[in-house]
């Protein structure tokens, strides 16, 4: 089970405007394992975010 050793990271996702050139970035948090591949969005509020995580999300 990973769940105890999974680590929180900030991911920046890029997708592409559909019929445009311009992409838009999503900045989301994501649960990723360091002992395997796995990983999780992570939906809704997190307790005890640190403020500046807290800032990048909401960075567009
Ligand atoms: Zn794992």
């Amino acid at each position: 089970m990973c769940g105890d050793s999974m680590r929180l990271e900030p991911v920046e996702q890029i997708s592409r405007i559909a019929g445009t050139l311009q992409n838009s970035t999503r900045h989301v948090l994501e649960w990723r394992c360091p002992d395997c591949d796995y990983f999780e969005e992570v939906d809704g509020q997190i307790e005890g975010l640190p403020q500046e995580l807290e800032s990048w999300l909401k960075k567009k």
